[in-house]
């Protein structure tokens, strides 16, 4: 059985005030224990997030991470810098990070291995941009971002990986993708894991994102392949979060 993950993603959004109300407010909605909601805001909020969150069971998630240790990498974090924040999950490959910062597979699958040796869960985000759809390419371009990361990584390893598959045309476009469109792609990726290993492909959590909302989660969350969100734009608004927390449980 796996367990529903829904995770909000702040990106360059958010304050110290939509913290404590999105705690407040996540408490008192009393979102089932079968549920795992974890807020993922910027850097500048994870120290006071870590301390905020810790008597909860919200988890807390980063953005992305620099895979070295420490060292002369101006502006970045490590995997040790944001456990110490008390931070237990954390995006690797996020369509914003891999096109607006020029991340690779290889730079994520580096990212993926910190974060693991570190003890956090990644959330590897894959997928494709319109013109690759609209070239029949979905399959080459998610499965090869999979691949690339699955297999260079250990047994014990690869069980500890959240994939998130998020078009890049319906992130942030208010243009979700279809039940059906979602299912397929995720149908896919569970079927190439179980390939490699039944245990792997049924035990994978695989979330959706883009343009995930409290008026179409519930269809998309129900759908057999779907084990969760990654939401952006909608984890800034607490009822709206609140809901698809609800509909995930
Ligand atoms: C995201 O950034 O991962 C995302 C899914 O954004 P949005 O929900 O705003 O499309």
């Amino acid at each position: 059985m796996r367990k529903p993950l829904i995770a909000g993603n702040w990106k360059m959004n958010g304050s110290l005030e939509l913290l404590e109300t999105m705690k407040q407010a996540l408490t008192s909605a009393q979102v089932s224990s079968s549920v795992e909601v974890a807020i993922i805001p910027p850097f500048t909020l994870l120290m006071s997030a870590g301390r905020t969150l810790s008597d909860s069971a919200i988890r807390l998630g980063a953005q992305t991470l620099h895979p070295e240790p420490s060292g002369a990498f101006t502006g970045e974090v490590s995997a040790s810098m944001l456990t110490e924040c008390g931070v237990s999950h954390v995006l690797a490959g996020h369509s914003e990070r891999r096109t607006l910062f020029g991340e690779d597979d290889q730079a994520v699958l580096a990212r993926v291995t910190a974060a693991l040796d570190a003890g956090m869960t990644p959330i590897l985000c894959v997928g494709e941009t319109l013109e690759e759809r609209e070239a029949d390419r979905v399959e080459t371009v998610v499965l090869g971002q999979v691949k690339t990361v699955i297999d260079a990584l250990s047994a014990s390893q690869r069980s500890r990986l959240v994939i998130a598959y998020e078009p890049v045309w319906a992130i942030g476009t208010g243009r979700t993708a279809t039940p059906e469109q979602a299912q397929q792609v995720h149908a896919m990726i569970r079927s190439w894991l179980s390939d490699k290993d039944p245990a792997l492909g049924e035990g994978m959590r695989l979330l959706y994102g883009g343009s995930m909302k409290a008026d179409n989660a519930a269809e998309l969350l129900s759908q057999p392949d779907i084990d969760g969100g990654l939401i952006g734009g909608a984890s800034l608004k607490p009822d709206d979060f609140i809901a698809i927390c609800h509909a995930a449980g």
